[in-house]
């Protein structure tokens, strides 16, 4: 089992809420905007992140990294098949690690600093708030981890504890 957090992917620009999910799930998950080429194969080997794509011909090539091919069309069945072929497992610690839109790291930030920031009654009934340094969204636990967990139990079962 790989802990989503130590897992480095980058993901086919097809497969871009796939790769929010992935966030979601701690993985540091970038995107490759544009063609799945082999540029995007250079780039996963430089970075050393997995590649993920759903492009046939991108999986026939020969490649000296990991590449996961999907080939499901629904999200929730790409995010089965991401997860059963990584192995993930799930760490409620890492859920709330990166930005979805821009895969940055977020941090802690004081409470009293969102105020006025968030709606005023997450502010009342949430205690940890996290920013991203990139693109300043707030996140609390209730913005993504809880539902997300919740879905994510309901798809794949098995790989949850
Ligand atoms: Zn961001």
């Amino acid at each position: 089992m790989a802990a989503a957090s130590a897992v480095r992917l980058i993901v086919d620009g097809n497969l871009g809420r796939l790769a929010r999910w992935l966030r979601a799930l701690g993985c540091d998950a970038a995107i490759h905007e544009g063609r799945a080429d082999r540029h995007m194969l250079r780039r996963a080997f430089l970075e050393n992140r997995i590649a993920v794509t759903k492009s046939r011909s991108l999986a026939a090539r020969p490649f000296r990294g990991r590449l996961i091919l999907i080939t499901a069309d629904r999200w929730d069945e790409q995010l089965a098949e991401a997860a059963a072929a990584l192995e993930l497992s799930f760490d409620d610690r890492a859920i709330l690690g990166r930005c979805l839109d821009c895969n940055e790291t977020l941090s802690e930030v004081k409470k009293i600093a969102v105020e006025g920031l968030v709606p005023a009654y997450i502010f009342e009934t949430q205690a940890a708030f996290r920013s991203c340094g990139r693109c300043g969204r707030i996140f609390w636990a209730g913005s993504h981890a809880e539902k997300m967990l919740r879905v994510m139990r309901s798809r794949i079962p098995s790989r949850l504890p």
